[in-house]
């Protein structure tokens, strides 16, 4: 709506949930146990907690497992857990599958009635229908035959029932083309990890979604909006049932430039290795965000603020980044590393004869955060780019330690080889304009492996008809050795630091005997800090 601008996380959106009262509103988050939570699965679970807990009614976690082919107990397991990283839990759990007898009891109700019938028309057939409008050759079978097809053929899985679906008898020729008799039960003979063989037929998402949300007392049925027009249809089911009616609230799906969130397409960047596994910091699910960096108040304050929107947007992954810097950057420890492979070395003519340790702060700002060891020595490390351009003569600042005056500069080419210089700590730190990062060079500092990402994919915005194969970037991997200080090996996964000057990283691999700490760079909004 407003361009990805900042936007406050006040929102005050209850005025939007039509029919609510206190105490009494029930939402749900029904993902579907077929691979990660990602984050436009975090977007709809925050945002199902957020009005369950300001009307001070309840949240049901619905696992909506009516598909036995993608789903696993593996990600119904992952699921869990990932929504209790988020700060969500539910009041209750509950799954689709837990209605099969009833909703198949339903269906019997519909078909007795008159309002459903099965259908042995062959796919591509049944489609066109659809698409022009046109009654299903089957569409006046009689109840006794719809009867004695659901419940013998297509309730056993017999090559018969395989051939027929159920759909509802609502209107062929609508407008809505979404009621043009839906199908509403389909035969599948995959076991199911709940349920095993008990069942072969199973309802589709267009009959389950309203009868579970009825049954269970959902008062408020939040869905993405371009559900939009099956509205009409839920309604139907609900209506054709004499079911509780339930109000829907739709929402704006998030989509994110140069990101896939849909599962089947990441289940094939892990199926095919282009990723290490669904928790890869490339990947948009809650466990890849989480391990580039993103914090839960993070994710959590970016979907309070996109809540009220209505419009799709494909958003800048700045957006998220930058609210969660203002979350990591008062309490992120500053540290110091440089470019082991472009590293200049800088003897201090009249430093410190022994290599001395002293306790500093660890964020200026925020002495909460702690104190570190600083080790001072008269041999130093910097950067090769901030070597670069300095001069015999020149003063500068050492951050941290003080001025020093460079008295010579030995250079191959432009390539800076080593320094001399002399301490002046007596100097003027406001006076210089070079203030850089500086390593001891003792036998205290550690070799760490830096690593930046980029997206998956190079189109911003795949159109319908594009395969994202066709747009797979070449290289998202990006490694940088570099040599940092001590307190690096005292670092525990999860941890979140700045590097002075070059940005914050996640640990992603603490430090332990013959292994180099790894650390992720965490995007901060601002600069595209690929190296
Ligand atoms: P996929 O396209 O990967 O199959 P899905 O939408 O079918 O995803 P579900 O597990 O059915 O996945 O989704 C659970 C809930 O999350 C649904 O309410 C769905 O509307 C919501 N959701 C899924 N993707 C997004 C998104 N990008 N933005 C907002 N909500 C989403
Ligand atoms: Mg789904
Ligand atoms: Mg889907």
């Amino acid at each position: 709506k407003n361009g990805g601008k900042k936007e406050t996380h006040k929102a005050n959106f209850e005025i939007d949930l039509p029919n609510a009262e206190v105490g009494k509103v029930v939402t749900r988050f029904p993902p579907e146990p077929s691979g990660y939570l990602h984050i436009g699965h975090a977007k709809a679970a925050v945002l199902n907690e957020y009005f369950a807990h300001a009307y001070k009614g309840k949240l049901i976690i619905r696992f909506d497992d009516t598909n036995p082919t993608k789903e696993k107990v593996e990600f119904q397991d992952s699921i869990i857990e990932d929504l209790a990283l988020l700060g969500i839990k539910g009041d209750k759990v509950t799954y689709s599958s837990d209605y099969f007898q009833d909703m198949y009891d339903l269906a019997i109700k519909l078909i007795k009635e008159g309002k459903a019938y099965c259908d042995d028309t062959p796919l591509e057939k049944m489609r066109e229908e659809r698409m022009v409008g046109d009654a299903s050759a089957r569409r006046e079978r009689s109840i006794e035959e719809n009867l004695k097809i659901f419940t013998e053929e297509m309730k056993n899985g017999t090559e018969e029932g395989l051939k027929n679906c159920l759909r509802a008898k609502i209107d062929y020729t609508a407008l809505n083309k979404t009621l043009r008799d839906p199908v509403i039960y389909r035969c599948n003979v995959t076991p199911h990890h709940r349920t095993g063989s008990e069942w072969k037929i199973y309802p589709t998402y267009d009959f389950c979604a309203p009868v579970v949300d009825s049954i269970e007392g959902v008062t408020h049925a939040l869905r993405t909006n371009e559900y939009r027009d099956r509205n009409a249809q839920y309604n139907w089911i609900i209506d054709a049932l004499g079911l509780r009616k339930v109000d829907i609230w739709d929402f704006a799906r998030v989509n994110f430039v140069r990101t896939l969130l849909s599962k089947r397409k990441l289940q094939w960047f892990v199926d095919k290795n282009y990723v290490s596994n669904w928790d890869d910091p490339r990947f948009p699910t809650v466990r890849g965000v989480r391990r580039r960096g993103m914090t839960v108040e993070g994710i959590r304050n970016f979907i309070i603020a996109q809540g009220p929107s209505r419009n799709i947007i494909n958003l800048d992954w700045s957006v998220i980044w930058a609210l969660n810097k203002k979350v990591i950057d008062p309490t992120a420890p500053r540290h110091t590393a440089v470019d082991a492979k472009d590293v200049v070395t800088v003897k201090l003519l009249n430093g410190p004869s022994e290599p001395f340790t002293e306790e500093k702060p660890k964020h200026k700002k925020n002495p909460e955060v702690g104190k570190k060891p600083v080790v001072y020595s008269n041999q130093v490390l910097i950067d090769q780019a901030d070597a670069e351009g300095m001069t015999d003569g020149e003063e500068i600042t050492f951050m941290d330690w003080g001025n020093v005056i460079i008295s010579k500069v030995v250079k191959e080419g432009d390539i800076v080889k080593s320094i001399e210089a002399n301490l002046h700590l007596e100097g003027d730190f406001r006076k210089t304009s070079k203030k850089i990062t500086w390593l001891a060079d003792t036998k205290d500092k550690v070799e760490v492996v830096l690593m930046d990402f980029d997206h998956l994919i190079t189109k911003d915005k795949l159109e319908e008809g594009d395969n994202f194969e066709d747009f797979l970037t070449p290289q998202t991997e990006f490694k940088v050795e570099a040599i940092a200080d001590l307190s690096v090996r005292d670092m525990k996964v999860g941890d979140i630091i700045q590097f002075e000057r070059k940005g914050y990283y996640r640990v992603d691999q603490a430090y332990s005997e013959g292994k180099r700490p790894v650390l992720y760079n965490i995007p901060d909004g601002k600069t595209v800090s690929r190296y």
